[in-house]
């Protein structure tokens, strides 16, 4: 487990984590996304096995029961989780790793694997800017949002416990800045 390295994106819902996310994969194809499972239903554009592994309620329990996520959480009322195999597996031949999670599994993450996680907090520049990005993305209904926006505001909070801090304000800076952490990260 101890040879690859390991980058946590962690941002409140609606910042730009995916769009952020998109670029870096495009420009760094050696990073390695971990595929979570979740239960949440797939947004229009979203692939099985690629955005995320959706699976019912009973699956995900089960899995957890078998002790096969490295960490999992309820979030926005649904469950998300890393599976164990893939990135046990991967680690041990030395992959960057990637991983896109909300704060808890972050904390999961830095208690397990300690310095070697290298978390970097992406932050909206407002949370009014989080609450236009988030509407005018198109996804949630009434409900889901106003609960993605409270949760964003306690997310908020934790900005500054992580390794770094990048704010999303202008799309192709901040992406600037996010790539060369990146780069420090993996030289
Ligand atoms: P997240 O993955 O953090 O939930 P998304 O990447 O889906 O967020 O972005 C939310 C919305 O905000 C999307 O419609 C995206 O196109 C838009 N967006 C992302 N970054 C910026 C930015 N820097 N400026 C303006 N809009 C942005
Ligand atoms: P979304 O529904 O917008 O795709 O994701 C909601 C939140 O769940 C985001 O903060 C995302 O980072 C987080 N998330 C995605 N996969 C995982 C996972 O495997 N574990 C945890 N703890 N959070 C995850």
């Amino acid at each position: 487990m101890a040879q690859g390295k390991i980058i946590v994106i962690v941002a409140p819902s609606g910042t730009g984590k995916s769009t952020l996310i998109k670029k870096l994969k495009a420009d760094k194809p050696e990073l390695l996304e971990s595929v979570s499972y979740t239960t949440r239903s797939p947004r229009e554009g979203e692939e099985n096995g690629v955005h995320y592994n959706f699976v019912s309620e009973e699956e995900f329990l089960a899995m957890k029961d078998e002790d096969g996520f490295l960490e999992w959480a309820k979030v926005h009322g649904n469950y998300y989780g890393t599976g164990k195999k893939f990135v046990e597996s991967q680690l041990e031949s030395g992959a960057y790793l990637l991983f896109d999670l909300d704060v808890q599994g972050t904390d999961s993450f830095k208690s397990f694997f300690a310095e070697k996680a290298n978390v970097i907090f992406i932050a909206p520049p407002s949370v009014e800017v989080l609450e236009q990005r988030l509407k005018g993305r198109g996804t949630e209904t009434q409900d889901s949002l106003n609960l993605r926006l409270e949760n964003a505001k306690k997310e908020l909070q934790r900005k500054d416990d992580y390794d770094y801090c990048v704010v999303n304000d202008d799309l192709d800076r901040a992406y600037a800045e996010l790539i060369r952490v990146v780069e420090g990260i993996l030289k």
